[in-house]
């Protein structure tokens, strides 16, 4: 690992992750279509605009589906297990989180409201969340 590799993009991540420390899923809107994705774009993928705005989605999502992980990297290690879930946010895009203590698919129901949980850990983590909020 050294610093003299990071490039833009890799900034842009570093920023990214910061705003999920602070408790902010950032991500960008385009102001033609209103495709919105998590991921930096330069122009829409969807009608090639070039009038993106930078946004915060909301806390609050859908599990659409998962993986329980029961062997994790080393900076899960102390989570395990946990489901590695795709989370369709309420008012954004889809987005890849993990939800920690789910051993079995009966804790995690498809479709399970969650919300975003500001962590120190890394990734984007979401707990389960009241059915309503
Ligand atoms: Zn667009």
């Amino acid at each position: 690992m050294t610093e003299l590799t990071q490039d833009a993009s890799e900034l842009t991540i570093k920023e990214f992750q910061e705003g999920i420390h602070e408790g902010k899923i950032e991500g960008y809107r385009c102001t033609n279509c209103g495709h919105q994705q998590i991921d930096i774009m330069e122009f829409c993928p969807v009608c090639h605009s070039a009038k993106l705005e930078k946004v915060e989605f909301s806390h609050f999502g859908s599990v659409v589906t998962y993986t329980i992980q029961l062997v994790a990297p080393e900076q899960f290690m102390n989570e395990v297990p946990y489901a590695w879930a795709i989370i369709q946010l309420d008012d954004g895009p889809k987005i890849t989180g993990w939800i920690p203590f789910i051993s079995r698919p009966e804790d995690l129901p498809i479709g399970q409201r969650v919300v975003f949980k500001k962590s120190y850990l890394p990734g984007i983590v979401f707990e389960k969340g009241k059915t309503g909020d």
